[in-house]
């Protein structure tokens, strides 16, 4: 054996799995396998004036590397089971929790102490909400914001590349069972462990779905969000980012009753591109240093969309929508609210006549084009609900980016120990387990297989 446990992919799934063995087991022999780059290479060539939308890298820096997607992210570690993944249904409740705190305290003490935690207990806006018929999850928030993310990654990193072996720029090809465990197979070289514990995230939902597919694992796929990022002046929203920093909040539409919630809350933030296997999607970040705040709130509003059968690809109806998109606007497109209730798109001269600056340089199009009409719909609904609780909202220079789309990878079976059907040894975790689809979650799950395997 070359390593008692192989690791693939350093997003926050493995980076957890690694620390907790070495915490837990220090004599074991692990490594870990990165598609990306290591941390201090990780730049996205989006400079704002030579390059000024994506380029297709080939590895994508916002997407791979040391960090995973999360490595510039809000870093908001949301400490809950009503949202961010479904872990507790594998692990309950409570022990789902413990772990999330466990998560919370390694940040803290790797660089994230001084950083705030916010929480919905006792707000005043749980009643304004349902007075409006909408409903504030109950969630407990710990914001980083990227600089301070970045900070703890690079503790992290520290910490453990003395006692893990790092094999960056090495995408895993293939995972073959063997008689004492698993090959770990790259384009150059094959590596043998015991245990393998797979965490490859969004960006290797593909490759996620080959393996399946080569071992026989069963997967199950149904679900897509798709929506807007909503952006507007930072004061609209003051009141509730304020206090909750993130608030999300889930309305049923009149129309179609159909959920639409809030994602993704960014105040005072930017705007950023996401490259999700080629396809130009949005995102948003913000920082915790005054100094790189935005005047601009902001957040997604997403529609979540179950098939039944005999559809399965939910993943390729999200892609095809993004896709459209990009055929359109050479990218994401930005509308002005009132450019899309009037009918029509919006131009560079009705984008720069807002009373908001875009922190995105996107096409000024026509969402209407691109967003199924059921969608965009609720959409609407929602906006014009939300501007109850936050006026202004439903203003006409709200900034709508499209499109939006939450991929959730197929969820693979595994066990309560997320141990993979019939693969003694294998472990699928984080957001490419279809299991998690958060910071906290992912890397809850990462400790929870480390400590497994520690047993
Ligand atoms: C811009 C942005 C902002 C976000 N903000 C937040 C937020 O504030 N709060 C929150 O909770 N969540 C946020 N998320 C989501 C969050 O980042 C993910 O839920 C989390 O990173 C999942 O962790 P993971 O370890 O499962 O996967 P990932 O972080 O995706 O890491 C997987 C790693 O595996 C690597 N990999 C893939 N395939 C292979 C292969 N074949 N071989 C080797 N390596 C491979 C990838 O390169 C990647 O580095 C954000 C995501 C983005 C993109």
């Amino acid at each position: 054996m070359n390593y008692d446990v192989i690791i693939i992919g350093a997003g926050p799934g493995g980076i957890f799995s690694a620390f907790e063995l070495v915490k837990q087991k220090p004599e074991l022999k692990v490594a870990v396998f990165e598609a990306g780059h290591s941390l201090e290479k990780r730049r996205c060539p989006i400079d704002g004036e030579k390059v000024k939308s994506c380029i297709a890298c080939k590895t994508c820096s916002i997407m791979s590397g040391f960090g995973g997607a999360g490595a510039f992210s809000d870093g908001k570690y949301n400490i809950t089971n009503d949202f961010g993944g479904t872990l507790y249904e594998y692990i309950g409740k409570k022990k789902a929790l413990e772990l999330m705190h466990y998560v919370d305290e390694i940040n803290m003490t790797y660089g994230g102490e001084g950083t705030k935690l916010y929480s919905t207990a006792g707000t005043k806006f749980k009643k304004l909400c349902i007075q409006n018929d909408l409903h504030l999850l109950d969630a407990s928030v710990r914001h980083l914001g990227t600089d301070i993310n970045y900070i703890v990654l690079e503790n992290l990193y520290n910490f453990l590349k003395d006692k893990v072996e790092f094999f960056f720029d090495t995408p895993v090809e293939h995972v073959l069972s063997t008689e004492n465990g698993y090959e770990v197979q790259t384009a150059k070289e094959s590596y043998s462990c015991e245990k393998c514990v797979i965490s490859v995230g969004r960006s290797g939902s593909k490759w996620m779905e080959k393996v399946c597919g080569e071992m026989g694992i069963p997967t199950k796929s149904n679900r897509v969000d798709i929506g807007v990022r909503v952006e507007l002046p930072a004061e609209v929203f003051s009141h509730l980012t304020d206090e909750l920093y993130e608030s999300k909040i889930v309305y049923r539409t009149k129309e179609y009753g159909d959920l639409v919630r809030t994602f993704c809350m960014n105040p005072k933030g930017a705007v950023v591109n996401e490259n999700t296997n080629g396809i130009i999607t949005v995102n948003g970040h913000s920082y915790e240093d005054p100094a790189k705040q935005t005047e601009n709130t902001n957040f997604a509003l997403l529609v979540a969309k179950h098939f039944s059968e005999p559809f399965k690809d939910s993943n390729g109806y999200g892609e095809s929508i993004a896709r459209l998109s990009n055929m359109l606007g050479g990218g994401v497109i930005v509308q002005r609210f009132g450019d899309l209730i009037r009918g029509r798109r919006s131009t560079e001269d009705r984008i720069e006549g807002a009373f908001i600056t875009p922190t995105l340089n996107a096409t000024p199009g026509d969402l209407s084009l691109v967003l199924p009409k059921r969608i965009l719909d609720g959409i609407i609904e929602m906006l014009y609900a939300l501007d109850k609780v936050a006026p202004g909202t439903a203003n006409d220079d709200t900034l709508l980016y499209g499109v939006e789309v939450k991929f959730y990878n197929m969820e693979v079976e595994v066990g309560s120990d997320l141990m993979a059907k019939d693969y003694k040894g294998l472990y699928i975790i984080g957001d490419g387990s279809g299991i998690t689809h958060s910071l906290s979650h992912a890397s809850a799950s990462g400790v929870l297989v480390a400590r497994e395997i520690a047993e």
